[in-house]
Parts: structure tokens; sequence; C-alpha cells
């Protein structure tokens, strides 16, 4: 099928997209396409305008400033893959990259797309939430800060207004040596994933856990961070039991059921992944601090 049709707006500054999103009736900010290209192919959408963000200027920096790794909305999936700023700081970023779409997506997709599409399955949005990211969204009527855990207020809905973009996203790193680990399962490479889960994990001069954090993605509308079971191991040991708990706090949450798995083969999984990727987190925080 084809778009409904629609207005295209090529603005050459922020103040001038802003301005559009701010006049225009049922208007679209157009980052990457490759989810929005689908969508308005498949009328999901039926914007009446499109506001280009590809000519932008400024919404596509990568910068680490002291303990805060700042990323333009408009940054590249495959910038971020091949930055050695983003290798060395948020390596988990780029483990989970490797698992969005595929190079040729990634080439055109952003990260402020990803997270203003927000599909419950996607990887970055869980990176962002790992790290209790700030995204920032600005309009014509300035900007306003949004923690990552309240980004997402439904299904595919971030806390996005129509005259608003997003322009910033902010992770806020570990400076504690710590390990990492992003792990997904999809039924085929490059399909949005039907569960995956990310952790974080630092452990203290004993061996045992001083910090964690753990994501899942694919499970609920937005990612879910298992806050519980990150309280529950602080003091533990990164052993069996460990991860028992983790894997027990990830099965007892609400999943969603869809048209590949049932809520409940979803929760298993969940807690599978969870599990997993605080054991590889575990062994790569005993390197790290080793
Ligand atoms: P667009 O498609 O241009 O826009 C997406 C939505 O966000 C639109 O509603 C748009 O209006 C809005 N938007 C975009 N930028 C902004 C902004 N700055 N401010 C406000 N609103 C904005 N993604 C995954 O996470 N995992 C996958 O496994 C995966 N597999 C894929 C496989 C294929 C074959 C394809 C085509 C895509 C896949 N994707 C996957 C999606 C891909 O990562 C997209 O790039 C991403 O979801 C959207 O990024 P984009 O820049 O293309 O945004």
């Amino acid at each position: 099928m084809k778009p409904a049709p629609f207005i295209y707006h090529d603005p050459r500054t922020l103040p001038d997209a802003l301005q559009l999103l701010s006049t225009l009736d049922n208007a679209r900010p157009l980052a990457g396409g490759q989810s929005l290209g689908p969508m308005l192919n498949m009328r999901f959408v039926m914007p009446d305008h499109l506001v280009d963000l590809n000519r932008v200027p400024g919404l596509d920096r990568i910068e680490a400033r002291g303990d805060t790794l700042e990323i333009g909305a408009m940054v590249r999936q495959r910038a971020l893959e091949r930055s050695d700023v983003v290798r060395r700081a948020c390596p988990v970023m780029i483990d989970a990259l490797a698992h969005v779409g595929h190079f040729q997506t990634r080439n055109r997709g952003t990260l402020g797309g990803s997270l203003s599409h927000l599909d419950p399955a996607a990887e970055l949005p869980g990176i962002c939430a790992l790290y209790d990211a700030t995204l920032t969204a600005g309009s014509r009527r300035g900007e306003r800060e949004v923690p990552m855990a309240q980004w997402g207020r439904g299904y595919m809905s971030p806390d996005l207004a129509p005259d608003e973009l997003l322009l910033q996203i902010r992770l806020p790193l570990w400076r504690e040596p710590h390990g990492h680990a992003f792990v997904e399962f999809a039924r085929r490479r490059g399909d949005f994933a039907i569960a995956g889960a990310g952790a974080l994990l630092a452990l203290d001069a004993n061996g045992r856990i001083a910090r964690a954090a753990i994501v899942l993605i694919g499970v609920a509308y937005a990612p879910l961070r298992l806050t519980a079971a990150e309280r529950a191991l602080i003091g533990a040991a990164p052993d069996e039991d460990a991860l028992g708990a983790v894997a027990a706090e990830a099965t007892g949450i609400e999943a969603i059921e869809d048209s590949y798995v049932s809520a409940g083969y979803r929760k298993r999984l969940a807690g599978v992944l969870a599990g997993r990727a605080l054991d590889l987190a575990a062994r790569r925080a005993r390197q790290a601090g080793a």
C-alpha cells in the first residue's frame, strides 16, 4: 500500500522544525524512516505533514561529559555502533545494537526515532532504562527533561506532545568498575525480540554485589526495570541463588501477550534471560575488578 497524501517539509534549522510542528495540524517528524516509513505505507499513521529532521543540524552529537554520555536524537544507530566514545563509556549499548534490525536499517535509524517509536521490544530504550537516562524534549514553548522511567505512557506512546521533538538523551555512567550484559531471544536475527534482558553489576571488595541494574524488554509496553530484585541482590554473592531470585522476580511480572507467544511463555523467557544477563555481567564484573 502507499501512504495517504501528506505535505513534505524540509526545515534547515531546529527553530524552523519546531515552528512547523507548533503551527501545522497532524504533523509528524521524520528521522531515519525505518519505522515511520512502514507505518505510513500500511496507513497505521496518516499525517497531513511530514517534517524531515535529516537536514536539521545539531542533533547528531555524541559526547562523554564527565560521568554523562550525551547523545543527540538524530545520531544514527550505526554511528553509535562505530563510536569509540560509546564503546568505552557504554559497551552494553554496543552489545544491544548488534540485535537492532540489520546494519542497513541501522545506517538510517536513529536513537531518537527508536525512543519516540517506542516498540516494546526495542533494544535502545531498554539500554536507556538500564542507565536511568534523562531525555530532553523541546518545542517553541521551551525544553523539559523526562526521566526514562516516565517516558513510556502507554503502548508505543512516549511522553511527547505533538509539537515537541526529542532532542537529546543523557546517560549517567557508572564510575565504579562493573560488568555489563545484553541478551535477547528473537525468532530470526534482526527480528524484534520476543524478550530481552540487560544487566549492569558492580561487586565490592569481597566479590559481593554492591550495585545492580536489570532491565527487561519486550515484556511490557516500555522497558521494565527489576528494581525489587536489584535491591534484594545488594550484598549477595552473584551465584545460583542470586540468579534464581532474579528469575523469580521476572516471572512475577505482568507480561504482554501477542500473536507470537503467550504471556506465560514471555514471563518464563524473561526470567531465563535475566538470569543469563546477570551471570554474564557478574563474570565481566570480576574481570573488571581483577
Ligand atoms: P522514524 O522511523 O523516522 O520515526 C519513528 C517514530 O518516531 C515516528 O513516529 C517519528 O515521528 C518519531 N520521531 C523520530 N524522531 C523523533 C524525534 N527526534 N522527536 C520526536 N519524534 C520523533 N528496532 C529495534 O529496536 N529492534 C529491532 O530488532 C528492529 N528491527 C528492524 C528491522 C527492520 C527490517 C526495520 C525496517 C526496522 C527495525 N527496527 C528495529 C526499527 C529501527 O530501529 C528504527 O530505526 C527505529 O525504530 C526508528 O528510528 P528512525 O530514526 O528510523 O525513526
